[in-house]
């Protein structure tokens, strides 16, 4: 088994990391600080992020796209997150609603939909599956027969009318926004069957965009809730069965949402990795430097075992993913669960070792330390990922 990136992944991999070296990174803890969260999105490192292509990563070249392996994809991922978490996530959430649209969507609703996502400077997508009532998301995963979405979608001649509210939507606040991919109930069947993703442009008329979430980390990403009062949307936003990648469909793109989560935690751990490395080699105590000392080596030691233990098997499932029909779920929810638990343990240690700094505003592994701890929870939480694992095990058996 070859674990080297190819030269494509290589390039992709330093073009990636000179950007975020010279576009992010000079300005992540800037933003971070701001104590408006609608103050804390650098929407010029976005847009210079747009003009780089980073909106169509997962994008076929037939429609125009960089049409990415899952690979190269995490990748980049990590280059990004190693930067800024929050950026990182707002192309990640992108590229998660472009897959659904893609494996999803009709060959028309593909090509419309992608279409505006790349028209003139380009935009971004959004995906909005969790709602204010709460438990849908883990329902989702530990009950896919059982679970129902609250928002409900009705058809309404030529349109479907949708109403109800969506809670922690990424990336809808962005003024680059072009649409969102809400998932909404569309009868009282319950499970996937109940279920048909939409397409909402974020001007549509009954949509109400929320103010900018107040988080403790990845502030350099937009989180809003949404209102629906009525939307109106023409049929064509309905998007596909409800489940064509679901039921064994061919995938337009690999993209492994989990395993992006792994790459985006494995890139914000070693960033704070890397200053506490920094600092235990220059800072001196009891006339030596900090790395000199047996407990400090210890943590810099499973600092570097729990970064390469994850990031090898993050490349285990994106190769997976990009060599196989469908994906391995039950692979890709344990890199999640992994990746994301790792992080937040090397963060903590990074902390620890830069001792009274590593806990003031302006370290890097202070801010890492608050940006990881969102990875144990979106995108699945860890508890219901964990259920999922089991079911999915039990189910092999
Ligand atoms: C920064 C950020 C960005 C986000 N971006 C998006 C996005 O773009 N789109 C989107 O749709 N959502 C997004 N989310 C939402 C995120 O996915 C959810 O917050 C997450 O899935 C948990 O859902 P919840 O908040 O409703 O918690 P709840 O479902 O209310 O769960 C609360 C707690 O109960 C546990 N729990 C729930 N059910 C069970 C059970 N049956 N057994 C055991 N434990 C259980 C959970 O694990 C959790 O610990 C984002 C959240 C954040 C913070």
């Amino acid at each position: 088994m070859d674990f080297e990136l190819n030269d494509t992944q290589r390039m992709f991999r330093d073009m990636v990391r000179e950007f975020v070296a010279n576009e992010v990174k000079p300005v992540a803890l800037e933003f971070d600080q701001k104590p408006a969260p609608e103050d804390c999105l650098p929407l010029e490192a976005y847009r210079k992020g747009l003009a780089q292509g980073y909106h169509q990563m997962v994008v076929p070249t037939e429609l125009g796209g960089m049409g990415l392996d899952a690979v190269s994809t995490i990748v980049i991922l990590e280059e990004m997150a190693a930067a800024d978490a929050g950026y990182a996530v707002t192309w990640h959430v992108n590229n998660v609603s472009l897959t659904m649209l893609l494996n999803m969507g009709s060959d028309g609703e593909t090509r419309q939909f992608v279409g505006e996502i790349l028209a003139g400077e380009g935009g971004v997508a959004s995906l909005s599956t969790t709602e204010p009532d709460g438990g849908v998301t883990s329902a989702l995963l530990i009950d896919p027969a059982n679970f129902v979405f609250r928002t409900r979608a009705v058809p309404d001649g030529d349109h479907w009318v949708i109403n109800g509210a969506k809670s922690f939507c990424s990336n809808a606040g962005l003024p680059f926004s072009k649409w969102i991919l809400a998932f909404c109930r569309v009868n009282d069947k319950t499970g996937w069957p109940s279920t048909m993703p939409f397409v909402i442009p974020p001007d549509t008329p009954g949509l109400t965009i929320g103010g900018e979430e107040n988080k403790m980390g990845h502030r350099l990403s937009s989180t809003r809730a949404l209102l629906l009062d009525n939307v109106r949307v023409p049929k064509m936003n309905a998007i596909g069965s409800g489940g064509r990648a679901m039921s064994g469909g061919k995938r337009r793109t690999p993209y492994d949402h989990d395993t992006a989560i792994a790459a985006i935690s494995v890139g914000c751990a070693r960033a704070a990795y890397e200053e506490a490395l920094a600092w235990a080699k220059s800072r001196e105590v009891l006339g030596r430097p900090l790395i000199k000392h047996q407990l400090i080596q210890a943590k810099i030691a499973d600092m570097y075992i729990g970064l390469e233990a994850a990031r090898s098997f993050m490349y285990r499932t994106a190769a997976y993913s990009d060599t196989h029909d469908q994906m391995d779920v039950r692979l890709s929810r344990a890199v999640k669960v992994f990746a994301s638990e790792t992080a937040n343990r090397v963060t903590s240690d990074a902390l620890q070792v830069l001792g009274g700094m590593g806990y003031c505003k302006g370290s890097i592994t202070e801010k890492c330390f608050r940006d990881q701890r969102v990875t144990p929870i979106y995108e699945g939480t860890n508890e219901a990922q964990r259920i999922s694992i089991a079911q999915l095990i039990d189910a092999a058996m």
